[in-house]
């Protein structure tokens, strides 16, 4: 991966994307980054690294704690077998998004799972609504975590942080075709089709 940026550099959106573009290749690839940290700050090995927040090497559990604000971010494993990182899920790590107290876990959980769409693909979410005798339905319960529900049987739900990204990039790809109207047609056609695998 080489991503090259002056400081000062004002980047026009299609530079942005194809930077986003060219760092995602490097995420998926067995080897984006080194080694961190053995040891987590517990005494547990330090086998977990997140690709979205900028937290040292950490091991399972201290891993899923620091994400229970951020379920969808991408962490990857490392394997001393293969000398590499893999992709797991904050899932199957353990996580669970608990709807209707801030947070806090609900003493009546009522356990789903559920499907958020990210500017990346699908994430399959562990998802305890709150069964307390006071509960929201679980639509207002998802939208008070910040989402928007899908489908009529909630198991499906878009960030609206992740509707504001898209409507931004669309936003700059206005602007984009303004400025860049000199640049060729083929070029066009490369960057929507980049776009739209992105997006899916
Ligand atoms: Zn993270
Ligand atoms: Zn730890
Ligand atoms: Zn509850």
């Amino acid at each position: 991966m080489n991503v090259m940026v002056v400081p000062g550099q004002r980047l026009s959106n299609r530079q942005i994307n194809n930077m986003y573009l060219t760092i995602l290749q490097a995420l998926n690839s067995e080897q984006w980054k080194t080694r961190g940290r053995v040891e987590c700050h517990c005494g547990q090995p330090a086998l977990y690294t997140c690709g979205q927040c900028e937290l040292p090497d950490l091991c399972r559990m201290c891993m899923v704690e620091a994400h229970l604000g951020s379920p969808l971010h991408k962490i990857r494993e490392w394997s001393e077998r293969a000398q590499s990182y893999a992709c797991v899920s904050l899932r199957e790590l353990g996580l669970r998004v608990a709807l209707g107290h801030s947070g806090a876990p609900c003493p009546h959980p009522h356990p789903r799972r559920m499907d958020a769409i990210t500017m990346t693909g699908i994430e399959t979410l562990a998802v305890d609504f709150c069964g307390c005798e006071r509960a929201t339905n679980d639509g207002d319960q998802i939208k008070a975590r910040g989402w928007w529900p899908l489908c009529g049987n909630y198991l499906s739900a878009i960030p609206l942080a992740v509707l504001r990204q898209i409507a931004d990039r669309d936003e700059g790809e206005d602007l984009d075709a303004e400025q860049f109207d000199e640049e060729s047609e083929s070029s066009d056609a490369e960057s929507e089709a980049a776009e739209s695998s992105t997006s899916e």
